[in-house]
């Protein structure tokens, strides 16, 4: 009876679009699949809203990265599932999902900590999410988390131009997902699955598309972008395998196409061409996010990283021989089990030893099934917390010093959106760092010249040449 009352008041509602409030945790990807999944539904009539108290629909795609991140979501569960009950109070519905990798991770027991929630969608079939939300509005209680056999690329409609534009001048593009490395201390292979890697031909028609909706600068994403080997076009029509290098070759052909980046990538998957993308495409930015979680080869090797720190520096100076003003960025576990203060002191050693522009750093989470959390010796949290500032406070000076040496340089700035002040816009330096301007210098889009006054932390001052 309930269930034929829902389908009735949705027939009425079927003319009003309904809303949806997405809400995201975690990495670029997770950013990149809300997207995807808000282009998913607009097809299906909803429509995105910033007010959670307005949605029709509540996404929380979520990520199981560390212990804290999973933990957020049910804490905001119970937040949401009191808004539900408001709106059911007034006879209105008000669906819960939740998608992403604690949804891949935990499935079934998402609802038993938390019913209300109505559906549960892993990051591989949320392609399927119009159809999952139609059953969760009739009162099913639907978890889909099997990996899908269908590419959910093929399935995804792409955006319409206003939403490309809406969005901005810079977008992201997952072209490889999932992960084989199986680093003894992440879920990634877990809840993303094998690595697979998408067709150069899908990955350029995409990027195509958001050009001609105004985008400027694509991030290629991919949990290792650098280990991608997509179906490509040989000579005579063939197919072969295309890597990393080549693929930022072919979409530097895209013309209005001015920047490309990409992230995340594995020490291990740096081959040649990749490296000489850095020294002969202009449009590459010199900016390379390259996370090396620990300076010690005895913790390297208990990670399973499969390099030392010593490939990591080498790799480093043939990468910066190519292309001497990039910026290195890199991502550090400090108190990973066994850790010592001699290996903790060789992480310090190494970081000073690359100086890098950025970074991020972290505490050691043991996460269920995974082998570091079986291992022994874990290390206090008082002894985490105490290397992670050590470590965050040289960090951060590597990171002011390399903001105060853009002082007095001349470059290129792509100007992104409005300014938080009146008569200011924001624009981006070649090294990511917001780059603070008279509104009057140019329009969001246009790629300037400018010369860097001053320097706050993280952003610069600058006017143009
Ligand atoms: N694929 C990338 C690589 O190989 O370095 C990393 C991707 S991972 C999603 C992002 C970062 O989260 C990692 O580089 C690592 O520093 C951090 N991370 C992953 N698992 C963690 C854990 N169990 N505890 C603390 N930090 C973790
Ligand atoms: Fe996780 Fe990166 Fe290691 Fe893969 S390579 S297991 S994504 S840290």
């Amino acid at each position: 009876m309930e269930q034929t009352d829902t389908i009735a008041r949705d027939t009425a509602r079927a003319t009003e679009t309904r809303k949806v409030f997405v809400k995201t945790y975690g990495c670029q990807m997770n950013v990149y699949d809300s997207q995807r999944m808000s282009d998913a539904l607009a097809a299906d009539g909803y429509e995105p809203t910033q007010t959670i108290e307005d949605a029709d629909l509540v996404l929380l795609n979520t990520c199981h990265i560390r212990e804290k991140a999973a933990e957020k979501v049910y804490s905001e569960l119970g937040r949401i599932r009191d808004l539900k009950n408001e709106r059911a109070a007034e006879g209105r519905q008000m669906v819960i999902g939740v998608t992403g990798c604690v949804a891949q991770a935990e499935g079934d027991e998402i609802l038993r900590r938390a019913p209300a929630v109505d559906l549960v969608v892993g990051p591989q079939t949320y392609h399927r999410l119009p159809a999952v939300v139609r059953r969760a509005r009739a009162g099913e209680k639907v978890i889909e988390t099997d990996y899908a056999r269908e590419d959910k690329f093929d399935h995804l409609p792409q955006p319409d131009r206003k939403i490309v534009r809406a969005r901005g001048v810079t977008a992201f593009l997952t072209v490889q997902e999932g992960c084989d490395k199986f680093c003894t201390f992440c879920v990634v292979p877990y809840t993303r699955g094998s690595e697979i890697s998408r067709p150069v031909a899908q990955i350029v028609r995409e990027a195509e598309r958001l050009v001609e909706g105004g985008v400027r600068e694509i991030t290629l994403l991919g949990q290792n972008v650098n280990a991608w080997h997509g179906e490509g076009v040989a000579k005579g029509g063939s197919t072969r395998e295309w890597g990393l290098g080549e693929l930022l070759f072919r979409l530097a052909q895209i013309p209005g196409l001015a920047r490309l980046r990409y992230t995340t990538s594995h020490p291990r998957d740096m081959d040649d061409a990749l490296i000489a993308a850095h020294r002969d495409l202009e449009q590459l930015m010199p900016y390379l996010h390259l996370p090396v979680q620990s300076g010690s080869d005895r913790i390297l090797k208990a990670m399973n990283r499969k390099h030392t720190a010593d490939d990591y520096l080498r790799l480093v100076d043939r990468i910066r021989g190519v292309r001497g003003d990039i910026a290195m960025s890199g991502d550090f576990i400090v108190g990973f089990p066994g850790e010592t203060d001699e290996d903790f002191e060789a992480t310090m050693k190494l970081v000073r030893e690359v100086d890098y522009a950025q970074a991020f750093s972290f505490k050691y989470s043991a996460r269920p099934g995974t082998p570091g959390a079986e291992m022994k010796f874990h290390v206090e949290e008082r002894v985490k917390d105490e290397r992670l500032q050590e470590l965050q406070a040289l960090l951060t000076n590597q990171l002011e010093a390399f903001t105060q040496s853009r002082v007095g340089m001349e470059m290129d700035t792509l100007i992104e959106k409005p300014g938080r002040r009146d008569g200011q816009i924001v624009g981006r330096s070649p090294w990511l760092q917001p780059v603070i301007l008279d509104e009057t210098v140019g329009r969001i889009g246009d790629i300037v010249r400018v010369k860097v006054l001053s320097a706050g932390r993280n952003s610069l001052f600058a006017e143009p040449v």
